[in-house]
């Protein structure tokens, strides 16, 4: 190298770790699944309009398959009979993966807790979430906040997600809608 071109490097040379660097960029490209399941769903696709625009951090590209995607966005209510094909989607996706829990109905069964006799009372019960957004429905700024929180969670996370062992390292999130 000329010193010339030595010098015109002083000053943009950006030292970090390996680990650092796979977390920044996995962070910052959560693409979720689409996957709307009830009215939540509606304030979901409106996240992903001009006027919240999730794609200003990274996570515009919304995927038709499970296997292109890293975070499933459960929004609106789980039925007794979708829970299997929940299971089954969730299964697909490739690790590292993620949930977020979008509303009462998904987090807990919302207004079907005591006599919704199909509604299964909270995702949580077939696969991991990682953060909870309570409300119905959750605002989409409250669906940015948790993903922003995710985000910063991915980042912190090692290089090899082991399914349940890292779940026991950070613990799930809850949002308020
Ligand atoms: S939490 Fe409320 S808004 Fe969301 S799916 Fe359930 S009933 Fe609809």
């Amino acid at each position: 190298m000329r010193e010339t071109d030595l010098r015109s490097t002083e000053g943009n040379v950006l030292l970090t770790s390996l680990e650092a660097a796979v977390g920044w960029g996995r962070g910052n490209s959560l693409w979720p699944l689409t996957f709307g399941l009830a009215c939540c769903a509606i304030e979901m696709m409106a996240t992903g309009m001009a006027r919240f625009d999730i794609d200003r951090f990274g996570s515009g590209p919304f995927r038709p398959s499970p296997r292109q995607a890293d975070v499933m966005i459960v929004s609106g209510t789980v039925t007794h009979q979708m829970a299997s094909r929940i299971k089954r989607l969730y299964d697909q996706m490739s690790e590292p993966k993620y949930v977020i829990s979008m509303g009462s109905c998904a987090n807990s069964g919302g207004p079907y807790v005591d006599h919704g006799y199909s509604v299964l009372k909270g995702v949580d019960k077939i696969i991991p979430v990682d953060v909870y957004i309570t409300g119905c429905p959750p605002r989409p700024e409250a669906l940015l906040d948790g993903l922003l929180t995710l985000q910063k969670m991915v980042k912190k996370m090692g290089l090899v997600r082991s399914g349940r062992g890292d779940r026991d390292k950070y613990e799930p999130v809850v949002i308020q809608g």
